[in-house]
């Protein structure tokens, strides 16, 4: 009923005299996978209609779509024209496949954030492992989590699916504690990266579109926060040579894996900044500022790419209307 009203407010342009005084000069937006197959989309992610609607709205509503490259600047001008700056993280094969066709309809630039393991197939992707697990199995018994989970309809499947979702990012270094785990289920963890990650020549050819900006996201994906301070540093100089020397090309900025504030703070943006990078990304409410600019390496980011987000919900998330969205937050 809530959601009811508030989409009919939003529909009479309710929210418009708030979201001039709430809004920041502009935002960052995170999505992950965009699905072609909308049963996947349920799960994680959402679907390449969402994106494209998503696009759709933002130009209708006069918002410029620019590039990370042009962030600083922009934020350093006196253009104060709204703008969004859409990101993807992890790399996924959909970003080439299913993404680029959407971005190059709406000419909108995107900054793609890769972590090292993905494009070598090493990456410990539990969260992948944990959905394929949801998706094939009736029954499943994980450990910490007590009992034997009953999965054998959708509904159930979904609705356990959330409950273990959150439990995982209530702290994300449960996931890699439960890696004997995953191995005891038979994941197959180079399979899954096979399977939905670019490899290193479609990460090459994704580089190469004008639309496109590679970004870093660590070498192994965990939680930095939770890392001793040499390995937390290395996490980000590794990635940054190992896209830089593929690519051929400098890589200018990165996003934190994770990016709440568990995941990343002070600590973390300081081995950005010493690592050579120009802005860093984390994932929480703030608005951008000419300020920003002087120390962009905590940029707050919000989460624009899970299932069944609304218009108003992306209304509200480029505006600073926080208490309208809704959904989880992502990798
Ligand atoms: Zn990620």
């Amino acid at each position: 009923m809530r959601g009811k009203l508030a989409d009919l407010a939003f529909d009479l342009g309710l929210f418009k005299p708030v979201a001039s005084f709430s809004r920041g000069r502009g935002s960052l937006l995170m999505l992950h996978e965009v699905h072609a197959d909308a049963a996947l989309a349920r799960y994680d992610g959402c679907t390449v209609d969402q994106l494209d609607r998503m696009l759709a709205a933002l130009r209708r509503w006069n918002v410029d779509l620019i590039g990370m490259d042009e962030l600083l600047p922009r934020l350093r001008s006196n253009n104060t024209r709204q703008f969004v700056v859409i990101t993807l993280d992890d790399g996924y094969r959909d970003n080439r496949v299913h993404v680029l066709p959407v971005l190059e309809r709406y000419d909108a630039p995107a900054l793609i954030n890769v972590p090292t393991q993905a494009v070598t197939r090493d990456l410990f992707c539990w969260w992948l492992a944990l959905r394929e697990l949801f998706m094939t199995r009736d029954t499943l018994q994980i450990g910490p989590i007590g009992r034997n989970l009953d999965i054998g309809t959708e509904h159930a499947k979904l609705a356990e699916y959330r409950r273990v979702q959150r439990w995982f990012a209530a702290d994300f270094t449960r996931a890699h504690d439960l890696q004997p785990w995953f191995d005891d289920q038979g994941v197959s963890f180079p399979d899954l990266c096979d399977r939905f990650f670019m490899n290193a020549e479609e990460l090459k050819r994704c580089a190469a579109h004008p639309l496109i900006t590679i970004g870093g996201h660590s070498a192994t994906h965990r939680s930095l926060a939770s890392l001793p301070e040499a390995e937390m540093r290395a996490e980000l100089v590794d990635n940054k040579a190992f896209l830089e020397g593929l690519l051929q090309k400098p890589v200018h900025h990165m996003a934190y894996p994770y990016g709440g504030k568990d995941q990343c703070g002070p600590r973390e943006a300081t081995a950005a900044r010493e690592a050579g990078y120009l802005t860093a990304i984390a994932v929480r409410h703030g608005k951008l500022s000419r300020q920003t600019a002087e120390d962009p390496y905590l940029l707050p980011r919000e989460d624009a790419g899970y299932h069944g987000m609304r218009e108003r919900q992306l209304y509200g998330v480029i505006n600073g209307l926080y208490g309208l969205r809704a959904g989880l937050g992502g990798a």
